[in-house]
């Protein structure tokens, strides 16, 4: 088969290397020079929404995917009545507006931090008396990796924290003060069969995730996130991989935000199930059969954040991916992953991955 998929990126090309396993070539549209999902496919030089690459997209592929959140929603209607867009642009819609997801949230009876629309200074002060402090303000469209995201600690900030991030739409959410965070990531195939993974445990740094673990040892929590995923996938009639990243809080999950595509949280995938994340992303949009996640053991992912690390002096276990991105301090250059037998070797593994990389680089650290 062929698949058109909009983005180029690391995802693009871990996607482009499971549709290769799976016999079906992926057609890329992005306009960067050499993007990482060169090395997996066929790159169509253009900006996400252009009308000319997008046409060939739907003219040439059987069906069209995106492995990027924002990519203009109209764009893919444009081409949706020739070939099937997978995701539903639908559910793109409800992730690229922080209200309507909540919203859809909400309508699903997903717990989540209780929240408020901001559209002025008065708005906020209701929401400081009504919620209280800490807040965190968040634009509702188009932040990722905590971007566009300010914490109100004191209400004497919050026109400043306006000021900051306006002047655009806005929403905020009560802190959460988490015990740890969890993604769950579900797969939905277009004849409405779902698996779900293995819950994780992702660790932020700067808001950018830094590492992943899975399986999360708490049968209760992930039983919990599987309902809530099913819930979603169902509710959007959804087809491909969708990735919920949620707040634990004791025995509870609240909510935070989706993503309708494959995801970060997910690479361990590739080596810590027979089928990766990425493979059933492909199966799914392809109107294929989903296959089990059947673990492989106990995997962690370290991010690789603006620098490589020398990769020939790794220390045993770990599997390396390089997206082949130049280095820039804040950008995701690849990851590390390691599968071990139980969870105190697969922790003392990438623990050793983590002292490695961080004493081989400098710029593991935030944007700068
Ligand atoms: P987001 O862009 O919403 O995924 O936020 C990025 C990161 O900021 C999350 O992974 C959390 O670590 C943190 N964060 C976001 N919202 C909240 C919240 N309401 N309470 C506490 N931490 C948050």
């Amino acid at each position: 088969m062929r698949i058109g998929i909009i983005g180029a990126g690391q995802l693009g090309q871990m996607l482009g290397f499971a549709a290769r396993e799976l016999g079906d070539r992926c057609t890329f549209v992005d306009p960067s020079r050499s993007p990482p999902a060169a090395a997996a496919g066929d790159v169509l030089q253009a900006a996400f929404d252009n009308s000319a690459a997008l046409a060939r997209l739907a003219a040439e592929c059987d069906v069209v995917s995106y492995e990027f959140e924002n990519v203009p929603v109209d764009a893919l209607l444009e081409i949706a009545n020739q070939v099937p867009v997978y995701p539903p642009p639908a559910a793109l819609r409800h992730a690229q507006d922080r209200l309507a997801e909540k919203r859809l949230f909400e309508g699903l009876d997903i717990p989540l931090p209780a929240y408020k629309a901001i559209d002025s200074l008065a708005d906020l002060e209701n929401a400081v008396a009504d919620i209280g402090l800490p807040l965190v303000i968040k634009t509702r469209r188009l932040g990722y990796d905590g971007k566009g995201q300010a914490v109100l600690r004191e209400s004497e900030q919050a026109a400043a924290v306006l000021e900051q991030l306006g002047p655009v739409d806005l929403i905020a959410e009560q802190w959460v003060s988490f015990d740890f965070e969890v993604s769950a990531i579900g797969a939905r195939s277009v004849a409405g069969d779902v698996v779900v993974y293995p819950l994780t445990e992702n660790r932020h740094a700067d808001g950018i995730l830094r590492e992943s673990r899975a399986p999360v040892d708490q049968p209760a929590l992930a039983t919990l996130a599987e309902d809530y995923m099913s819930r979603l996938l169902h509710q959007l009639d959804y087809v491909g991989v969708l990735a919920l990243e949620l707040f634990v809080v004791g025995d509870r999950l609240l909510a935070n935000e989706f993503a309708p595509r494959v995801h970060n949280s997910g690479h361990w995938t590739i080596e810590g199930v027979a089928a990766s994340q990425f493979r059933n992303h492909i199966l799914a949009v392809t109107g294929r059969k989903l296959e089990p996640p059947t673990l492989h053991g106990h995997a962690g992912m370290l991010n690789l954040i603006g620098e490589m690390p020398p990769v020939g002096n790794l220390p045993g276990g770990g599997q390396l991916h390089d997206y082949g991105k130049d280095p820039r301090p804040g950008r995701k250059l690849g990851h590390i992953t390691v599968v071990a037998d139980s969870a105190i070797e697969r922790d003392r593994q990438l623990a050793e991955i983590v002292d490695f990389v961080t004493n081989s680089t400098r710029n593991q650290g935030p944007a700068t």
